[in-house]
């Protein structure tokens, strides 16, 4: 369970009213049950359920059970698709390993915003099945000329591009921060593209000669980016 406390031996860790619900009522856990934590800083910590009421409960921290782990520095850009897709991409970016989600509205984006909170929600709720210790923030949607007008120097962009010829242009041995930028169903136009393939941080990369749809695609350029940089 994904928690706000900081995680520290001896601690009591109140619940609020909704996970009292999903542990006690979904999950019909009782006192004396354990349970395990983490918040994004501290690791992984056993708890046992101390109380449990039908709108909060506290729980006892017995021990860490696993160092906090950190996501390789690589984040997922993607344009929103639909609402089933979308959630789609951010919660398996999360299970591979992504350290932020970056939604981006590019020109032919269809959606002009996204819920954020739901979005994080998700994110939570996918760390959790997927045992990780870190969740990654859902940033706000920004648009794709802004995002790149201020980008962070260092940062290398994995461009996935349908209409790149070749072999992935992806590079064996280039360590240090990433970020996978993936287009929306309607792909990038071609201003967007020139300038792409002017950035001198953006490397064009190629997921294959079929035109995956933008979930497929967040997928296999995870996969990509994970077997040749990640870990
Ligand atoms: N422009 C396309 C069209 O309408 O025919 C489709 C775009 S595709 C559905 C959505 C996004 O997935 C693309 O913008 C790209 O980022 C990524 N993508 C899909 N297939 C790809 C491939 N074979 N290589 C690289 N990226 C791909």
């Amino acid at each position: 369970l994904c928690v706000d406390h900081p995680l520290q031996e001896g601690q009591t860790i109140p619940l609020s009213r909704e996970q009292a619900h999903y542990l006690f009522g979904v999950m019909r856990l009782a006192v004396g049950a354990q349970i395990m934590l983490f918040n994004s800083r501290d690791g992984e910590w056993r708890a046992e359920v101390a109380e449990a009421g039908k709108r909060g409960g506290t729980l006892a921290l017995a021990e860490q059970t696993m160092p906090l782990r950190m996501p390789p520095d690589v984040w997922m850009m993607f344009a929103p698709v639909k609402k089933a897709r979308t959630d789609f991409i951010v919660e398996k970016a999360v299970e591979m390993g992504a350290r932020r989600i970056c939604p981006v509205q590019t020109e032919f984006t269809n959606s002009e915003r996204i819920r954020r909170d739901r979005l994080q929600a998700h994110a939570t709720e996918a760390a959790e099945q997927c045992g990780a210790t870190f969740v990654p923030e859902v940033d706000d949607l920004v648009r794709l000329d802004r995002r790149l007008a201020d980008w962070p120097g260092d940062r290398r962009l994995m461009f996935c591009d349908e209409a790149m010829d070749g072999d992935a242009g992806l590079p064996e041995a280039a360590p240090g921060p990433w970020a996978i930028l993936i287009g929306p169903e309607g792909g990038f136009s071609e201003r967007e593209r020139a300038s792409l393939r002017g950035a001198a941080f953006a490397v064009p990369v190629s997921l294959g000669p079929r035109i995956l749809r933008a979930d497929t695609a967040s997928v296999a350029a995870m996969t990509l980016w994970q077997s040749k940089l990640g870990d």
